[in-house]
């Protein structure tokens, strides 16, 4: 194993690869595969990630912000790259770097219409969503004919997708509701191109809709969390492996008493069962949140599980490790892909895999292995 000297997040791309193949698998031939790098590759390294799925010839990547996709150009991605989140104020952005505006809702199409014939574009890649229950992003059913009226009345514009977002395609017991939105985005795409006269790409699924829904997966699939190892159920998350672990080490060792206390606010006491605790350089500045401390995170230490006692600092936690044989320098785990996984931390304080894996800040060095 790997020893660590300071706070690591090593990045696997052979796991990678094979989370890749494995959702690919699920998929028909001549489905397309779009990458989901959005949040620095869900905190990875976009740039190591991307560069990685472009030269296992990815179809596509999504990014949320326009500043996302800047980044990735000047990284060497030449493969489209849509923007989940367009806002009017990122539009010079989005054309110098060749990005697909997502069009959501009115004021963004008439704003980017008259923007893209400003700029004397023809036939400019964007992609239209729908709203199919999510209600977050996305035209209803009832703006079809007044999009469509836009859309024929300039050939700056040219529509390369259309799309949706499921609200729970992970969540079996809403089965119903995701029917009904595949249902519902069949309709309004059917409608849709029927006016428009072509037939642009369709997609609805993210990695759970790919698991679970594989009816609904048209002409391209967005895929994310699955790509960095996890399925969102025991199951599918075992057919996955985490690309990522994080390690760090130990930089201190104190012996305590009972009655004595450790951290900020002195939330955590010694009854006397605590004899021993490690102190690590990494807190919730690196993305280990409030949330983890007084023994609801654990990190993993000679295989011997050691609960976060006290409160986080910004750049530190204490865990328990009265019962474990280490000393200073010993290499410690806080999640990876064989000992703890970053679903199993993050549920440990009632938080998803998402929220942890992106949350790991800028300030811990990415360690790629090829
Ligand atoms: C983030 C996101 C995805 C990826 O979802 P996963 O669950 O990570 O696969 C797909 N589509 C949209 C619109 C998203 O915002």
């Amino acid at each position: 194993m790997f020893k660590a000297q300071e706070t690591l997040l090593e990045i696997d791309l052979k796991a990678l690869k094979h989370n890749f193949e494995h959702l690919k698998s699920k998929l028909k031939d001549n489905t397309q595969f779009l990458a989901v790098v959005k949040a620095f590759g869900y905190g990875n390294d976009a740039n190591e990630i991307a560069n990685y799925l472009q030269d296992l010839n990815v179809d596509y990547f999504a990014v949320a912000y326009a500043s996302e996709g800047v980044a990735l150009r000047q990284a060497g991605i030449t493969t489209p790259i849509l923007v989940l989140h367009t806002l009017a104020v990122n539009f010079d952005v989005i054309l110098d770097n060749c990005l697909e505006p997502n069009l959501y809702n009115t004021k963004i199409l008439n704003e980017f219409i008259a923007f893209a014939e400003a700029k004397n574009q023809t036939k400019y890649p964007v992609h239209i969503k729908f709203n199919t229950g999510l209600n977050r992003l996305g035209f209803l059913e009832s703006d079809i004919e007044d999009v469509i009226y836009k859309l024929l009345n300039t050939n700056s514009l040219k529509v390369k997708s259309l799309f949706s977002h499921l609200a729970a395609s992970e969540d079996l017991s809403e089965q119903n509701f995701t029917l009904n939105q595949i249902e519902n985005f069949k309709n309004i795409t059917e409608r849709f191109s029927k006016k428009i006269g072509y037939t642009p790409m369709l997609h609805i699924s993210n990695t759970s809709g790919v698991l679970n829904y594989p009816e609904a997966n048209f002409d391209m699939v967005r895929c994310g969390i699955g790509m960095y190892g996890f399925g969102n159920s025991k199951k599918e998350s075992t057919y996955l492996k985490p690309i990522a672990s994080l390690k760090t080490v130990i930089s201190q060792i104190h012996h305590i008493k009972k009655g004595d206390s450790v951290g900020y606010n002195r939330a955590f006491k010694s009854e006397g069962t605590v004899t021993k605790t490690a102190t690590l350089p990494l807190g919730h500045a690196d993305g280990i949140g409030r949330i983890y401390g007084n023994a609801k995170g654990f990190v993993t230490i000679h295989r011997k599980k050691a609960p976060i006692i006290g409160n986080v600092c910004m750049d530190m936690i204490m865990v328990d490790i009265t019962n474990i044989d280490c000393k200073e320098g010993d290499t410690v785990i806080v999640f990876d892909g064989n000992t703890t996984s970053a679903e199993t931390l993050a549920e440990s304080a009632g938080t998803i895999s998402y929220e942890l894996i992106t949350g790991i800040s800028q300030r811990v060095k990415r360690v790629i292995i090829k």
